[in-house]
Protein backbone atom coordinates (compact mmCIF):
# COMPACT_ATOMS: atom_id res chain seq x y z
CA UNK A 1 0.00 0.00 0.00
CA UNK A 2 1.20 3.28 -1.20
CA UNK A 3 1.61 5.76 1.99
CA UNK A 4 -0.85 8.79 2.12
CA UNK A 5 -0.37 11.56 -0.22
CA UNK A 6 0.15 14.17 2.82
CA UNK A 7 1.97 16.91 0.76
CA UNK A 8 -1.33 16.98 -1.29
CA UNK A 9 -3.36 17.93 1.95
CA UNK A 10 -4.30 21.44 2.93
CA UNK A 11 -2.79 22.47 6.61
CA UNK A 12 -5.33 21.76 8.13
CA UNK A 13 -7.18 24.09 10.22
CA UNK A 14 -10.22 26.98 9.49
CA UNK A 15 -10.88 29.65 6.92
CA UNK A 16 -12.41 32.49 8.75
CA UNK A 17 -13.40 35.61 7.39
CA UNK A 18 -10.29 35.16 4.80
CA UNK A 19 -7.98 34.28 7.30
CA UNK A 20 -6.87 30.58 7.98
CA UNK A 21 -5.83 29.89 11.78
CA UNK A 22 -4.59 26.76 12.97
CA UNK A 23 -5.32 27.52 16.82
CA UNK A 24 -8.09 25.14 18.19
CA UNK A 25 -9.95 26.31 21.48
CA UNK A 26 -11.21 22.77 22.11
CA UNK A 27 -8.10 20.29 20.36
CA UNK A 28 -7.26 18.52 17.16
CA UNK A 29 -8.45 15.38 16.10
CA UNK A 30 -5.80 12.46 14.92
CA UNK A 31 -6.85 11.86 10.97
CA UNK A 32 -5.83 8.66 9.55
CA UNK A 33 -5.63 7.52 5.90
CA UNK A 34 -8.00 5.13 6.21
CA UNK A 35 -5.89 2.82 3.80
CA UNK A 36 -3.73 2.09 5.65
CA UNK A 37 -3.94 3.84 9.38
CA UNK A 38 -0.91 6.64 8.97
CA UNK A 39 -1.61 9.52 10.64
CA UNK A 40 -1.94 13.05 8.49
CA UNK A 41 -2.28 15.49 10.69
CA UNK A 42 -3.53 16.34 13.94
CA UNK A 43 -6.44 18.42 12.82
CA UNK A 44 -7.78 21.24 14.82
CA UNK A 45 -11.14 20.94 16.07
CA UNK A 46 -13.66 23.79 15.87
CA UNK A 47 -15.44 24.61 19.28
CA UNK A 48 -17.87 27.43 20.53
CA UNK A 49 -15.31 30.08 20.12
CA UNK A 50 -14.60 29.47 16.36
CA UNK A 51 -18.09 29.12 15.79
CA UNK A 52 -18.89 32.56 17.22
CA UNK A 53 -15.86 33.55 15.09
CA UNK A 54 -17.44 32.37 12.13
CA UNK A 55 -20.62 33.48 12.26
CA UNK A 56 -19.75 36.94 13.27
CA UNK A 57 -17.24 36.89 9.73
CA UNK A 58 -20.38 35.41 7.90
CA UNK A 59 -22.94 38.35 9.61
CA UNK A 60 -20.44 40.63 8.33
CA UNK A 61 -19.88 39.62 5.40
CA UNK A 62 -23.68 39.53 4.60
CA UNK A 63 -24.70 42.98 3.80
CA UNK A 64 -22.87 43.52 1.01
CA UNK A 65 -22.61 40.02 -0.49
CA UNK A 66 -26.51 40.80 -0.70
CA UNK A 67 -26.03 43.70 -2.63
CA UNK A 68 -23.46 42.91 -5.06
CA UNK A 69 -24.98 43.25 -7.74
CA UNK A 70 -26.29 40.05 -9.61
CA UNK A 71 -23.87 39.95 -12.60
CA UNK A 72 -20.84 40.47 -10.48
CA UNK A 73 -21.78 37.80 -8.14
CA UNK A 74 -22.34 35.14 -10.96
CA UNK A 75 -18.87 36.33 -12.61
CA UNK A 76 -16.80 35.78 -8.99
CA UNK A 77 -19.20 32.46 -8.89
CA UNK A 78 -17.88 31.33 -12.06
CA UNK A 79 -14.04 32.34 -11.66
CA UNK A 80 -14.39 29.99 -8.40
CA UNK A 81 -15.59 27.12 -10.38
CA UNK A 82 -12.57 27.96 -12.89
CA UNK A 83 -10.29 27.97 -10.16
CA UNK A 84 -11.26 24.50 -8.84
CA UNK A 85 -10.90 23.21 -12.44
CA UNK A 86 -7.27 24.41 -12.81
CA UNK A 87 -6.80 22.56 -9.51
CA UNK A 88 -8.62 19.28 -9.99
CA UNK A 89 -5.60 17.03 -9.97
CA UNK A 90 -4.75 18.50 -6.16
CA UNK A 91 -8.37 18.22 -5.12
CA UNK A 92 -8.42 14.31 -6.70
CA UNK A 93 -5.60 13.86 -4.58
CA UNK A 94 -6.56 15.08 -1.30
CA UNK A 95 -10.24 13.73 -1.63
CA UNK A 96 -8.72 10.23 -1.74
CA UNK A 97 -6.29 11.01 1.04
CA UNK A 98 -9.25 12.24 3.31
CA UNK A 99 -11.47 9.31 3.22
CA UNK A 100 -9.71 6.85 0.65
CA UNK A 101 -12.01 7.69 -2.38
CA UNK A 102 -10.60 5.84 -5.03
CA UNK A 103 -9.18 7.22 -7.89
CA UNK A 104 -12.04 6.30 -10.53
CA UNK A 105 -14.27 8.35 -8.36
CA UNK A 106 -11.78 11.28 -7.30
CA UNK A 107 -11.61 11.78 -11.26
CA UNK A 108 -15.31 13.11 -11.44
CA UNK A 109 -15.30 15.19 -8.53
CA UNK A 110 -13.71 18.14 -9.43
CA UNK A 111 -15.95 18.99 -12.51
CA UNK A 112 -18.87 18.03 -10.92
CA UNK A 113 -17.95 20.82 -8.15
CA UNK A 114 -16.67 23.22 -10.95
CA UNK A 115 -20.30 22.09 -12.58
CA UNK A 116 -22.44 23.11 -9.75
CA UNK A 117 -21.30 26.46 -9.29
CA UNK A 118 -21.28 27.31 -12.44
CA UNK A 119 -25.11 25.86 -12.76
CA UNK A 120 -26.00 27.81 -9.47
CA UNK A 121 -24.37 30.80 -10.65
CA UNK A 122 -27.21 31.16 -13.70
CA UNK A 123 -29.95 31.58 -11.24
CA UNK A 124 -28.23 34.56 -8.82
CA UNK A 125 -30.36 36.86 -11.48
CA UNK A 126 -33.15 34.38 -12.21
CA UNK A 127 -34.70 34.44 -8.52
CA UNK A 128 -37.63 36.99 -8.49
CA UNK A 129 -41.34 36.46 -7.01
CA UNK A 130 -44.89 36.51 -8.22
CA UNK A 131 -47.31 38.79 -9.19
CA UNK A 132 -50.94 37.91 -7.32
CA UNK A 133 -53.76 38.89 -9.01
CA UNK A 134 -55.66 40.91 -6.42
CA UNK A 135 -59.03 42.13 -8.35
CA UNK A 136 -61.26 43.33 -7.86
CA UNK A 137 -59.41 45.08 -5.12
CA UNK A 138 -57.64 48.64 -6.55
CA UNK A 139 -54.32 47.00 -4.76
CA UNK A 140 -50.71 45.69 -6.04
CA UNK A 141 -49.34 42.18 -4.80
CA UNK A 142 -46.72 40.85 -5.34
CA UNK A 143 -43.36 38.45 -3.63
CA UNK A 144 -39.37 38.69 -3.71
CA UNK A 145 -37.73 35.75 -2.44
CA UNK A 146 -34.81 36.83 -0.56
CA UNK A 147 -31.39 35.25 1.33
CA UNK A 148 -32.00 34.12 4.38
CA UNK A 149 -28.79 35.35 5.85
CA UNK A 150 -26.46 33.00 7.17
CA UNK A 151 -26.37 29.50 6.76
CA UNK A 152 -24.74 26.90 8.91
CA UNK A 153 -23.82 24.03 6.86
CA UNK A 154 -22.89 20.56 8.31
CA UNK A 155 -21.67 18.05 6.19
CA UNK A 156 -20.55 14.22 6.89
CA UNK A 157 -16.82 12.72 5.84
CA UNK A 158 -17.83 10.63 3.27
CA UNK A 159 -18.35 13.11 0.09
CA UNK A 160 -17.51 16.27 1.80
CA UNK A 161 -16.40 18.28 -1.57
CA UNK A 162 -19.40 17.61 -3.39
CA UNK A 163 -21.38 18.33 -0.08
CA UNK A 164 -19.81 21.68 -0.28
CA UNK A 165 -21.10 22.31 -3.95
CA UNK A 166 -24.04 20.78 -3.25
CA UNK A 167 -24.76 23.51 -0.52
CA UNK A 168 -22.75 26.59 -0.84
CA UNK A 169 -23.31 27.09 -4.59
CA UNK A 170 -27.27 27.68 -4.58
CA UNK A 171 -27.02 28.92 -0.78
CA UNK A 172 -24.19 32.04 -2.04
CA UNK A 173 -25.87 32.25 -5.47
CA UNK A 174 -29.03 33.88 -3.77
CA UNK A 175 -26.80 36.23 -1.65
CA UNK A 176 -26.36 33.92 1.68
CA UNK A 177 -23.19 33.59 3.70
CA UNK A 178 -21.81 30.40 4.66
CA UNK A 179 -20.12 28.29 7.78
CA UNK A 180 -19.40 24.71 6.67
CA UNK A 181 -18.56 22.20 9.39
CA UNK A 182 -16.68 19.39 7.67
CA UNK A 183 -16.52 16.18 9.83
CA UNK A 184 -13.47 16.15 11.62
CA UNK A 185 -12.96 12.30 9.93
CA UNK A 186 -12.32 13.78 6.43
CA UNK A 187 -12.12 17.61 6.62
CA UNK A 188 -9.41 18.76 3.63
CA UNK A 189 -11.46 18.90 0.98
CA UNK A 190 -13.43 21.54 2.42
CA UNK A 191 -10.87 23.44 3.73
CA UNK A 192 -8.87 23.67 0.65
CA UNK A 193 -12.32 24.80 -1.22
CA UNK A 194 -12.23 27.70 1.29
CA UNK A 195 -8.62 28.62 0.20
CA UNK A 196 -9.65 28.48 -3.02
CA UNK A 197 -12.72 30.33 -2.93
CA UNK A 198 -10.63 33.34 -1.54
CA UNK A 199 -8.11 32.88 -4.37
CA UNK A 200 -11.18 33.38 -6.58
CA UNK A 201 -11.84 36.60 -5.71
CA UNK A 202 -14.99 35.40 -3.51
CA UNK A 203 -14.95 37.89 -0.83
CA UNK A 204 -13.88 36.84 2.96
CA UNK A 205 -16.03 35.86 5.21
CA UNK A 206 -18.67 34.30 2.43
CA UNK A 207 -17.28 30.94 2.53
CA UNK A 208 -16.04 30.63 5.87
CA UNK A 209 -15.04 26.56 7.24
CA UNK A 210 -14.22 25.36 10.49
CA UNK A 211 -14.08 21.44 10.30
CA UNK A 212 -14.64 19.86 13.91
CA UNK A 213 -16.99 17.28 15.20
CA UNK A 214 -20.24 17.42 17.80
CA UNK A 215 -18.96 20.29 19.81
CA UNK A 216 -18.74 22.16 17.18
CA UNK A 217 -21.85 21.16 15.18
CA UNK A 218 -23.93 22.04 18.38
CA UNK A 219 -22.37 25.62 18.86
CA UNK A 220 -23.23 26.22 14.89
CA UNK A 221 -26.75 24.71 15.35
CA UNK A 222 -27.61 26.55 18.48
CA UNK A 223 -26.16 29.62 17.38
CA UNK A 224 -28.72 32.58 17.25
CA UNK A 225 -26.62 34.27 14.58
CA UNK A 226 -27.47 31.36 12.42
CA UNK A 227 -30.39 31.85 10.08
CA UNK A 228 -31.09 28.59 8.76
CA UNK A 229 -28.93 24.94 8.93
CA UNK A 230 -28.53 22.73 6.14
CA UNK A 231 -27.82 19.27 7.81
CA UNK A 232 -26.57 16.08 5.60
CA UNK A 233 -25.36 12.72 7.59
CA UNK A 234 -27.50 10.48 9.86
CA UNK A 235 -30.85 10.51 11.89
CA UNK A 236 -29.47 10.53 15.38
CA UNK A 237 -27.50 13.22 14.87
CA UNK A 238 -30.47 14.97 13.10
CA UNK A 239 -31.95 14.50 16.45
CA UNK A 240 -29.94 16.57 18.08
CA UNK A 241 -29.32 18.82 15.45
CA UNK A 242 -32.97 19.75 15.82
CA UNK A 243 -32.62 19.96 19.27
CA UNK A 244 -29.95 22.31 19.60
CA UNK A 245 -31.62 24.62 16.81
CA UNK A 246 -34.87 24.43 18.72
CA UNK A 247 -34.64 27.06 21.28
CA UNK A 248 -33.82 30.05 18.28
CA UNK A 249 -36.40 28.13 16.17
CA UNK A 250 -33.91 28.49 13.81
CA UNK A 251 -35.33 26.29 10.58
CA UNK A 252 -33.62 23.04 9.33
CA UNK A 253 -32.87 21.49 6.03
CA UNK A 254 -31.80 17.50 6.20
CA UNK A 255 -30.18 15.04 3.93
CA UNK A 256 -30.05 12.15 5.71
CA UNK A 257 -29.70 8.30 5.23
CA UNK A 258 -31.37 5.61 3.27
CA UNK A 259 -32.04 2.02 3.10
CA UNK A 260 -32.76 1.95 -1.03
CA UNK A 261 -34.12 -0.85 -2.60
CA UNK A 262 -33.47 -1.94 -6.05
CA UNK A 263 -36.17 -3.91 -7.84
CA UNK A 264 -34.81 -6.56 -10.50
CA UNK A 265 -37.75 -7.68 -12.78
CA UNK A 266 -37.24 -10.82 -14.73
CA UNK A 267 -37.65 -8.80 -17.80
CA UNK A 268 -34.41 -6.49 -17.03
CA UNK A 269 -31.48 -6.86 -19.20
CA UNK A 270 -29.26 -9.20 -17.27
CA UNK A 271 -25.68 -7.69 -17.78
CA UNK A 272 -26.85 -4.32 -16.54
CA UNK A 273 -28.74 -5.42 -13.88
CA UNK A 274 -26.04 -7.81 -12.43
CA UNK A 275 -23.62 -4.20 -12.60
CA UNK A 276 -26.39 -2.42 -11.13
CA UNK A 277 -26.70 -4.88 -8.36
CA UNK A 278 -23.13 -4.68 -7.46
CA UNK A 279 -23.83 -0.75 -7.12
CA UNK A 280 -24.78 -0.99 -3.68
CA UNK A 281 -21.08 -1.80 -2.46
CA UNK A 282 -19.02 -0.03 -5.32
CA UNK A 283 -19.21 3.92 -4.62
CA UNK A 284 -17.36 4.58 -1.72
CA UNK A 285 -17.45 0.94 -0.62
CA UNK A 286 -21.53 1.42 -0.13
CA UNK A 287 -20.81 4.04 2.47
CA UNK A 288 -22.77 6.28 0.21
CA UNK A 289 -26.57 7.89 1.36
CA UNK A 290 -28.32 6.43 -1.67
CA UNK A 291 -26.50 2.79 -2.05
CA UNK A 292 -29.00 0.16 -3.59
CA UNK A 293 -28.40 -1.91 -0.83
CA UNK A 294 -31.44 -3.83 -0.46
CA UNK A 295 -31.86 -5.79 -3.74
CA UNK A 296 -35.47 -7.21 -4.61
CA UNK A 297 -35.03 -10.19 -7.09
CA UNK A 298 -38.38 -11.65 -8.60
CA UNK A 299 -38.75 -15.02 -7.82
CA UNK A 300 -37.90 -16.75 -11.04
CA UNK A 301 -34.35 -15.47 -11.41
CA UNK A 302 -33.50 -15.58 -8.04
CA UNK A 303 -31.09 -18.03 -7.58
CA UNK A 304 -29.26 -17.39 -10.99
CA UNK A 305 -29.58 -13.89 -10.59
CA UNK A 306 -27.23 -13.87 -7.24
CA UNK A 307 -24.96 -16.65 -8.58
CA UNK A 308 -24.32 -14.36 -11.48
CA UNK A 309 -24.09 -11.06 -9.15
CA UNK A 310 -21.54 -13.10 -7.07
CA UNK A 311 -19.37 -14.22 -9.92
CA UNK A 312 -18.95 -10.36 -10.77
CA UNK A 313 -18.18 -9.60 -7.50
CA UNK A 314 -15.23 -11.87 -7.51
CA UNK A 315 -13.41 -9.45 -10.27
CA UNK A 316 -14.51 -6.02 -8.31
CA UNK A 317 -10.71 -4.71 -7.44
CA UNK A 318 -10.41 -3.20 -3.83
CA UNK A 319 -7.14 -1.74 -2.72
CA UNK A 320 -5.32 1.05 -2.98
CA UNK A 321 -7.37 3.91 -3.70
CA UNK A 322 -4.30 5.94 -5.79
CA UNK A 323 -4.79 3.01 -8.35
CA UNK A 324 -6.53 3.94 -11.31
CA UNK A 325 -8.16 0.66 -11.43
CA UNK A 326 -9.44 0.61 -8.06
CA UNK A 327 -12.82 0.16 -7.77
CA UNK A 328 -13.32 -0.08 -3.87
CA UNK A 329 -11.22 1.78 -1.32
CA UNK A 330 -11.29 1.50 2.66
CA UNK A 331 -14.12 2.23 4.72
CA UNK A 332 -13.55 5.67 6.69
CA UNK A 333 -11.85 4.07 9.94
CA UNK A 334 -11.84 1.00 11.99
CA UNK A 335 -14.88 1.64 14.30
CA UNK A 336 -16.69 2.31 10.90
CA UNK A 337 -15.15 -1.39 9.30
CA UNK A 338 -16.53 -2.85 12.92
CA UNK A 339 -19.47 -2.34 12.62
CA UNK A 340 -19.94 -3.16 9.52
CA UNK A 341 -18.53 -6.83 10.50
CA UNK A 342 -20.78 -6.65 13.53
CA UNK A 343 -24.00 -6.72 11.34
CA UNK A 344 -22.81 -9.46 8.90
CA UNK A 345 -21.81 -11.21 11.76
CA UNK A 346 -25.43 -11.36 13.15
CA UNK A 347 -27.18 -12.02 9.70
CA UNK A 348 -24.41 -15.51 9.80
CA UNK A 349 -25.72 -16.09 13.55
CA UNK A 350 -29.26 -15.68 12.65
CA UNK A 351 -29.02 -18.14 9.55
CA UNK A 352 -28.70 -15.75 6.38
CA UNK A 353 -25.95 -17.01 3.92
CA UNK A 354 -22.96 -14.94 3.71
CA UNK A 355 -22.71 -15.45 -0.17
CA UNK A 356 -19.12 -13.20 -0.26
CA UNK A 357 -16.81 -10.81 1.16
CA UNK A 358 -17.94 -10.16 5.22
CA UNK A 359 -14.15 -10.24 6.37
CA UNK A 360 -11.80 -7.92 6.62
CA UNK A 361 -9.03 -7.60 3.98
CA UNK A 362 -5.69 -8.92 4.27
CA UNK A 363 -2.25 -9.29 2.72
CA UNK A 364 -1.04 -5.80 1.50
CA UNK A 365 -4.43 -4.69 2.72
CA UNK A 366 -4.16 -5.84 6.18
CA UNK A 367 -3.54 -1.74 8.11
CA UNK A 368 -6.50 -0.36 6.48
CA UNK A 369 -9.55 -0.99 6.75
CA UNK A 370 -10.86 -3.17 3.68
CA UNK A 371 -14.21 -5.06 3.38
CA UNK A 372 -15.02 -6.41 0.28
CA UNK A 373 -18.22 -6.52 -1.60
CA UNK A 374 -20.51 -8.38 0.55
CA UNK A 375 -23.47 -10.58 -0.39
CA UNK A 376 -26.04 -11.57 1.88
CA UNK A 377 -29.07 -14.09 1.12
CA UNK A 378 -31.80 -16.10 2.50
CA UNK A 379 -32.17 -13.22 5.33
CA UNK A 380 -35.18 -12.18 7.20
CA UNK A 381 -37.13 -8.73 6.06
CA UNK A 382 -37.17 -8.09 9.60
CA UNK A 383 -33.44 -8.52 10.35
CA UNK A 384 -31.55 -5.52 11.07
CA UNK A 385 -28.92 -6.10 8.07
CA UNK A 386 -32.17 -5.13 5.58
CA UNK A 387 -33.87 -2.96 8.32
CA UNK A 388 -31.37 -0.41 9.35
CA UNK A 389 -28.52 1.67 7.48
CA UNK A 390 -25.12 -0.75 7.14
CA UNK A 391 -22.82 2.73 6.07
CA UNK A 392 -20.73 -0.26 3.94
CA UNK A 393 -20.36 -2.47 1.31
CA UNK A 394 -23.24 -4.64 2.68
CA UNK A 395 -26.13 -6.08 0.23
CA UNK A 396 -29.24 -7.86 0.80
CA UNK A 397 -30.91 -10.38 -1.56
CA UNK A 398 -34.77 -11.36 -1.16
CA UNK A 399 -37.06 -12.84 -3.40
CA UNK A 400 -40.46 -11.06 -4.76
CA UNK A 401 -43.84 -12.80 -6.61
CA UNK A 402 -44.59 -10.11 -8.24
CA UNK A 403 -45.14 -6.42 -8.71
CA UNK A 404 -48.02 -5.84 -6.28
CA UNK A 405 -45.24 -7.42 -3.91
CA UNK A 406 -42.15 -6.10 -5.09
CA UNK A 407 -43.73 -2.33 -4.29
CA UNK A 408 -44.58 -3.30 -0.55
CA UNK A 409 -41.15 -4.58 0.45
CA UNK A 410 -39.51 -1.65 -0.85
CA UNK A 411 -41.83 0.72 0.50
CA UNK A 412 -41.56 -1.54 4.14
CA UNK A 413 -38.61 0.86 5.66
CA UNK A 414 -38.80 4.20 7.83
CA UNK A 415 -36.23 5.81 4.79
CA UNK A 416 -37.47 7.36 1.42
CA UNK A 417 -34.69 8.43 -0.08
CA UNK A 418 -33.75 6.40 -3.40
CA UNK A 419 -35.25 3.54 -5.36
CA UNK A 420 -34.26 1.89 -7.86
CA UNK A 421 -36.33 -0.41 -11.10
CA UNK A 422 -34.40 -2.83 -13.47
CA UNK A 423 -36.94 -3.36 -15.98
CA UNK A 424 -37.27 -3.29 -19.95
CA UNK A 425 -41.13 -3.05 -19.53
CA UNK A 426 -41.75 1.29 -20.27
CA UNK A 427 -44.85 0.82 -18.28
CA UNK A 428 -44.61 -1.17 -15.24
CA UNK A 429 -41.99 1.28 -14.91
CA UNK A 430 -43.90 4.21 -15.21
CA UNK A 431 -46.31 2.57 -13.00
CA UNK A 432 -43.76 1.09 -10.11
CA UNK A 433 -41.97 4.52 -9.96
CA UNK A 434 -45.56 6.16 -9.16
CA UNK A 435 -45.99 3.67 -6.38
CA UNK A 436 -42.01 3.49 -4.69
CA UNK A 437 -42.19 5.83 -1.73
CA UNK A 438 -38.71 7.48 -2.37
CA UNK A 439 -37.50 11.10 -3.70
CA UNK A 440 -35.11 9.40 -6.18
CA UNK A 441 -36.29 6.72 -8.52
CA UNK A 442 -33.12 5.82 -10.78
CA UNK A 443 -33.99 3.04 -13.69
CA UNK A 444 -31.39 0.36 -15.50
CA UNK A 445 -28.68 0.58 -13.60
CA UNK A 446 -28.68 5.02 -13.45
CA UNK A 447 -26.41 6.20 -10.66
CA UNK A 448 -25.99 10.22 -10.06
CA UNK A 449 -27.80 12.74 -10.95
CA UNK A 450 -27.82 16.20 -13.36
CA UNK A 451 -26.69 19.19 -11.21
CA UNK A 452 -30.59 20.26 -12.20
CA UNK A 453 -32.35 17.78 -11.01
CA UNK A 454 -33.76 17.67 -7.16
CA UNK A 455 -32.29 15.48 -4.68
CA UNK A 456 -33.64 14.48 -1.25
CA UNK A 457 -35.45 11.89 0.74
CA UNK A 458 -38.75 11.41 2.14
CA UNK A 459 -39.62 10.07 5.39
CA UNK A 460 -37.02 9.22 7.95
CA UNK A 461 -34.30 10.36 4.95
CA UNK A 462 -34.98 14.37 5.36
CA UNK A 463 -36.79 17.21 4.61
CA UNK A 464 -36.47 19.51 1.55
CA UNK A 465 -34.47 19.31 -1.63
CA UNK A 466 -30.63 20.13 -3.13
CA UNK A 467 -30.29 20.38 -6.45
CA UNK A 468 -31.71 22.11 -10.05
CA UNK A 469 -34.44 25.42 -8.74
CA UNK A 470 -35.53 23.44 -5.88
CA UNK A 471 -32.15 23.71 -4.07
CA UNK A 472 -32.46 27.17 -4.23
CA UNK A 473 -35.71 27.23 -3.05
CA UNK A 474 -34.25 25.57 0.28
CA UNK A 475 -31.97 29.16 0.40
CA UNK A 476 -34.33 31.59 0.06
CA UNK A 477 -37.34 32.63 1.87
CA UNK A 478 -40.86 34.81 0.51
CA UNK A 479 -41.89 37.91 1.32
CA UNK A 480 -44.79 39.42 0.38
CA UNK A 481 -45.81 42.72 -0.82
CA UNK A 482 -49.47 44.23 -0.86
CA UNK A 483 -49.66 47.97 -1.57
CA UNK A 484 -53.52 49.38 -1.93
CA UNK A 485 -54.01 51.59 -4.72
CA UNK A 486 -57.49 52.77 -3.90
P1 LIG B 1 -23.18 11.77 11.30
O1 LIG B 1 -24.60 12.10 11.47
O2 LIG B 1 -22.46 11.04 12.36
O3 LIG B 1 -22.30 13.10 11.01
C1 LIG B 1 -22.70 14.07 10.10
C2 LIG B 1 -22.07 15.40 10.49
O4 LIG B 1 -22.61 15.83 11.73
C3 LIG B 1 -20.57 15.34 10.68
O5 LIG B 1 -19.98 16.56 10.26
C4 LIG B 1 -20.46 15.19 12.19
O6 LIG B 1 -19.18 15.55 12.68
C5 LIG B 1 -21.54 16.15 12.62
N1 LIG B 1 -21.99 16.01 13.99
C6 LIG B 1 -21.72 15.03 14.90
N2 LIG B 1 -22.36 15.28 16.05
C7 LIG B 1 -23.05 16.44 15.88
C8 LIG B 1 -23.90 17.21 16.72
N3 LIG B 1 -24.18 16.85 17.98
N4 LIG B 1 -24.43 18.34 16.22
C9 LIG B 1 -24.19 18.73 14.95
N5 LIG B 1 -23.37 18.03 14.11
C10 LIG B 1 -22.81 16.91 14.57
O7 LIG B 1 -23.13 11.01 9.95
P2 LIG B 1 -21.96 10.14 9.40
O8 LIG B 1 -20.72 10.94 9.42
O9 LIG B 1 -21.96 8.82 10.05
O10 LIG B 1 -22.41 10.07 7.88
C11 LIG B 1 -23.18 9.07 7.43
C12 LIG B 1 -24.65 9.45 7.40
O11 LIG B 1 -24.87 10.54 6.53
C13 LIG B 1 -25.44 8.30 6.83
O12 LIG B 1 -26.64 8.14 7.50
C14 LIG B 1 -25.66 8.75 5.39
O13 LIG B 1 -26.71 8.11 4.76
C15 LIG B 1 -25.88 10.21 5.57
N6 LIG B 1 -25.67 10.93 4.32
C16 LIG B 1 -26.76 11.45 3.67
C17 LIG B 1 -26.62 12.06 2.44
C18 LIG B 1 -27.80 12.65 1.73
O14 LIG B 1 -27.60 13.49 0.85
N7 LIG B 1 -29.02 12.25 2.02
C19 LIG B 1 -25.32 12.19 1.79
C20 LIG B 1 -24.25 11.60 2.55
C21 LIG B 1 -24.44 11.00 3.77
P3 LIG B 1 -18.12 14.35 12.96
O15 LIG B 1 -18.20 13.43 11.77
O16 LIG B 1 -16.83 15.03 13.05
O17 LIG B 1 -18.58 13.66 14.21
Amino acid sequence: MKPANISALPKPGFVIGGKKTTESSIGSYDHLYPANGQLTYAVPLGGKKEMDEAVAAARKAYPAWRAMPVNEKRKLMNRFAQVIRDHGEELKAIVMAENGSPHMMADVFPEWIADLFEYNAGWADKIGGDMITTWPAPAFDYTIDEPYGVIGIIVPWNGPAISFGQMIAPAMAVGNTCIIKPSEFAPYSCIRLGELALEAGIPEGVINVVPGGGEGGTALCSHPGVDKLHFTGGGHTAQKVLSAAQPNLTPVGLELGGKSARLVFADADRQTAIQAALMGCIPMSGQACIAGTRVLVEDSIFDSFVADVQNAASYIKVGDPADADTAMGPLIHKQQMDRVLGFVDRASSNGARIVSGGERLGGDLADGFFVGPTLVADVDASHEVVRDEVFGPVVSFMRFRDEEEAVRLANATPYGLAAYIESNDLKRVHRVAEALDAGSILVNNAYGLPVAAPFGGNKQSGVGRVGGIHGIREFVRTKNVYINMA
